[in-house]
Formats: structure tokens, C-alpha cells, sequence
């Protein structure tokens, strides 16, 4: 069984995954907990590559390539074999972020996007070809998930907060959510969208629910 958490920056995927992952391992799975960009050693050094240097250091075309690259390798390296031998895999971001980083929220130029969009679905398919058996979207708006990074709810400091968001691109963000939505309405039998408001003993119990829900 291949899990995989998407959701904006800031959402809560990666302590639900943790979670979930927790939760699995209390029930007697094997599981392995994994992350994207990253989680092979490959794939590790490749995201070095990605998040370390100046914003535009790769053009968009490179950085889809390193981005893909990084997931062949952690498919490869790690994922396959621990599917192959029954383990459990659950993977904090996979494929579809970069279908919505890389692809529709790419920019702010429908046309551009559509391409970037074609490019990332060709690439998945000459390369990748695999998705989750199941994604969990960790659905969140983007200014509480900006509250909940600052941990401040001060109105002083979250002004400030909001302006340093703002600067990173709180449209950005925006663009990233109805990305993930879109995705949810498009694959529902795979794809669910997950409320993330709440504490995360609460996200974890709906969760638990998606996963049973057939
Ligand atoms: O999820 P995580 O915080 O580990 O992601 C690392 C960085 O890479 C984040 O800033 C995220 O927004 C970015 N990212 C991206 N495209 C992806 C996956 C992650 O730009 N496909």
C-alpha cells in the first residue's frame, strides 16, 4: 500500500504523515515514512540541489527535471523494493506536487501554465508511470497556515508574519491550494482532500476515516 501527503507549505502533511505512519506501526505494518523531494540517498542530494542557492538558480524546465530525477531515484531506491516486499510506504509529498508546483501553479500565465502542465504529465509518464494507491490532500487556507508557522497570535506579530508571507507569495500559495483541489475533484477515487483545520489528533482521526472510506 503506497500513501502519499500533499498539501501547501505549512498544511500539516508532514506531522500527519508522521502519524499515520505512527498509527500503521501500532497496528504491527512495516511501514516506511518517506519524504519528497529527498528520500532516497540519491534523491537527498538532488534536493541539496533544489532548496539550497538562490531562487533562480535552475530554469523552470531544469528544476522540473531535477525534481523528476530526484523522484526516479527514490522510486528506485526505496519505494519499489519496500512495496515489493509488503511493506507499507508513506510518503510525505509525491507526484502530485509537482503536477500543481511545477505544472498548474506555475507562474501566473494560463499558457504558460497548460505547458508546464504537459510537460510534468510527460515526463511522469516516460519516466515515473506510478501513483498512490491513495493521496491524502491536507487542506488548509493559506493564511492559517501562516498563523500556525509564526505560532503567534498577537495582532502585532502577525501583521508582520503576514508581510514576510506576502513576500514569498501568499498568491503563490493560493494558486498552490486550488492546484491541490483540483486535483481532489479530478481523481476522486484517489485523491482526497482532507479538512486541516483543527489540532492534529483531529486531522489525524479524518485521516483514519479517508483511508477506511472505500
Ligand atoms: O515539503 P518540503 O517543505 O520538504 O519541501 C521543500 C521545499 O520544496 C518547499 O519550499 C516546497 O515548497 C518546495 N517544493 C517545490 N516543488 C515540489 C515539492 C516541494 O517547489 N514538487
Amino acid at each position: 500500500m503506497f500513501i502519499s501527503f500533499e498539501g501547501i507549505d505549512g498544511s500539516g502533511k508532514s506531522t500527519q504523515a508522521r502519524l499515520l505512519a505512527e498509527a500503521l506501526r501500532a497496528e504491527g505494518r512495516e511501514v516506511v515514512l518517506t519524504r519528497e523531494p529527498g528520500g532516497s540517498a540519491g534523491a537527498e542530494d538532488i534536493r541539496r540541489l533544489l532548496v539550497e542557492g538562490p531562487p533562480d538558480r535552475w530554469s523552470p524546465e531544469t528544476e522540473l527535471l531535477l525534481f523528476t530525477a530526484a523522484r526516479r531515484d527514490h522510486l528506485e531506491r526505496l519505494i519499489r523494493p519496500a512495496l515489493d516486499r509488503g511493506a507499507w510506504v508513506v510518503s510525505d509529498r509525491f507526484a502530485d506536487s509537482t503536477r500543481v508546483y511545477q505544472g498548474a501553479a506555475r507562474g501566473d500565465d494560463p499558457a504558460e501554465q497548460a505547458r508546464f502542465a504537459e510537460l510534468v504529465e510527460a515526463l511522469h509518464r516516460l519516466v515515473i508511470g506510478v501513483e498512490p494507491d491513495r493521496t491524502l490532500v491536507i487542506d488548509l487556507d493559506p493564511a492559517e497556515a501562516l498563523a500556525r508557522a509564526t505560532g503567534r497570535a498577537e495582532a502585532q506579530a502577525m501583521t508582520e508574519a503576514e508581510d514576510r508571507y506576502e513576500s514569498m507569495g501568499l498568491g503563490f500559495q493560493q494558486r498552490l491550494r486550488a492546484g491541490f483541489r483540483d486535483l481532489a475533484f479530478r481523481h476522486p477515487a484517489r485523491v482526497r482532500l482532507i479538512d486541516g483545520s483543527g489540532d492534529a489528533a483531529a486531522v489525524a482521526a479524518r485521516v483514519r476515516e479517508a483511508l477506511a472510506a472505500p
